[in-house]
């Protein structure tokens, strides 16, 4: 089985900072670096670092970006389906402050081509695992599920970034994946508490994952809540641990995993890439995930 990822693909430019600037402040980077970014090709990475069979469906420009986001994906194994857009390739600023937090700005160009993307999803397999966040266009992500739904194949929303959902592509979502913030925005309930929140998007779709940072995750489906915790590391750059966790949780779901393993595998990939900085980079492959869990 296989993991199709939907989704965006930018260049980053990250730039390493002793502390992120206020409103109408300079601060003085200590380095930079461009890689290969955007939460889809980060998914894709992953993904297929951690052992899956992945195809990554994407737009970008046509232009060195997009030549070289093409290369980076060919050179991970992943079969890359990229459509080529007027558009120039998405990209992104990445701000990593110390002690790893991050600060982002996305220019979607090609991510946001409607037309070029669609008319890509009729290839999924029963059994796929179909994986999607929000930095592409929702209706490139609703014909994608929709699809996805009709060949069988299980369908992973990353709801990131948050942004309200129609009630349609909703209801084509079997496994839903938000950090803290995503699940009190796409709740409708900033105020909330978490648990609250999770409570009205849990009896929205068959299986709630609520990732918490270094606190761990929550999972909720039939079965009931269980807390899988994080684990204890210490972290440099949190660029793309959410994508890492998806990725990986999405290729051992297709491998047959049960939710909670595939969950624990997830949280140990997003610790490791946590260690080290870089976006789709520092996601780490399958034996280094499996020494770490040992
Ligand atoms: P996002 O990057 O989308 O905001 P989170 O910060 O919730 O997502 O992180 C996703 C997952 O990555 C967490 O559920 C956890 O497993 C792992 N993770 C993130 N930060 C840390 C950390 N500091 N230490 C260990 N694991 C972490």
């Amino acid at each position: 089985m296989r993991v199709i990822v939907v989704g965006s693909a930018n260049l980053d430019t990250t730039v390493r900072l002793h502390r992120h600037p206020g409103p109408g402040e300079t601060v003085l980077a200590e380095g930079e670096a461009t890689g290969a970014g955007g939460k889809g090709l980060n998914q894709a990475v992953a993904a297929a670092r951690a052992g899956a069979r992945t195809r990554f469906v994407g737009a970008v420009g046509d232009d060195d970006a997009g030549r070289r986001l093409d290369e980076v994906l060919r050179g991970e194994g992943v079969d890359a389906r990229l459509a080529r857009s007027e558009r120039p390739t998405g990209s992104a600023f990445v701000m990593v402050a110390e002690g790893g937090e991050n600060a982002i700005v996305v220019v979607p160009g090609a991510n946001g081509d409607v037309d070029a993307l669609s008319g890509r999803f009729s290839t999924a397999e029963q059994g796929d695992v179909v994986l999607a966040q929000l930095e592409v266009p929702i209706e490139v992500v609703r014909e994608a599920f929709r699809a996805a739904k009709e060949q069988g194949a299980t369908t992973v929303l990353n709801a990131a970034p948050s942004r309200a959902l129609p009630a349609d592509v909703f209801a084509l979502i079997d496994i839903l994946v938000v950090n803290e913030h995503e699940c009190l925005d796409l709740a409708g309930a900033a105020d909330a508490l978490l648990e609250d929140a999770a409570t009205v998007l849990s009896s929205r779709v068959p299986t709630l994952v609520v990732t918490l940072g270094a606190e761990g995750a929550l999972v909720r489906d039939a079965a009931g809540e269980r807390r899988v915790p994080a684990f204890a590391v210490t972290a440099v750059d949190s660029t793309a641990a959410g994508d890492t966790f998806c990725g990986a949780l999405a290729s051992r779901l297709a491998l047959g995993d049960e939710l909670t393993a595939a969950v624990e595998f997830g949280s140990a990939a997003a610790a490791l890439s946590v260690q080290r900085s870089g976006a789709s980079s520092s996601a780490p492959r399958l034996p280094e995930i499996e020494e770490f869990l040992a």
